[in-house]
């Protein structure tokens, strides 16, 4: 009797485990891409969203809420958040790094009445999807070396140009 207790209650303890972080968010969030939200922002506005993309630029903590710039291939989206959420971005990306792509889980706001009529969506969560990484520009390395090359060609133009006036002007 008192194994059967154990391995019901095992079984509720695994259910739970497994079920409960999708209850939290995935059922009720649209997935969605910035160009559906900005050209449906009507149907959109203030429903429940999952948008996701490259965090980009500054990150800008004021107190409590955060600003930052989600890219995804396409626009950028404004998401305002909890600094907590926010301090699981580790790259932002810029020139040198490629920024974390994030899942937004959040509301979305066509003209967001608490911050001046701006596109935006207030996070619930933030999810990092993948991990940023510093960019090797490797095409800058092969840009210098064809710089190189030009300059010692036109460098080369000028010494045989000039000997080849020299030879002229001792000739005539
Ligand atoms: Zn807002």
């Amino acid at each position: 009797m008192v194994g059967n207790i154990k391995i019901i209650i095992t079984l509720l303890v695994v259910f739970v485990i497994v079920f409960a972080p999708y209850n939290t968010y995935a059922v009720d969030y649209m997935p969605v891409d910035s160009g559906k939200l900005i050209n449906n922002a009507i149907k959109y506005d203030g429903k429940k969203v999952e948008y996701q993309g490259e965090v980009i630029g500054d990150v800008m903590k004021r107190g409590e809420y955060a600003w930052i710039n989600v890219n995804d291939g396409n626009n950028a989206i404004g998401i305002y958040l909890r600094t907590t959420e926010v301090d699981k971005i580790k790259t932002v990306g810029n020139y040198k790094y490629k920024g974390d792509i994030v899942k937004i889980l959040g509301t979305f706001h066509r003209a967001c009445k608490q911050h001046g009529g701006e596109l935006d969506i207030h996070a619930d969560r933030l999810i990092i999807v993948k991990k940023g990484y510093r960019i090797n520009h490797a095409f800058d390395i092969r840009r210098a070396v064809l710089g190189f090359f030009l300059l010692t060609v036109a460098a080369t133009l000028f010494v045989m140009n000039r000997k080849l006036r020299n030879f002229n002007t001792r000739k005539s």
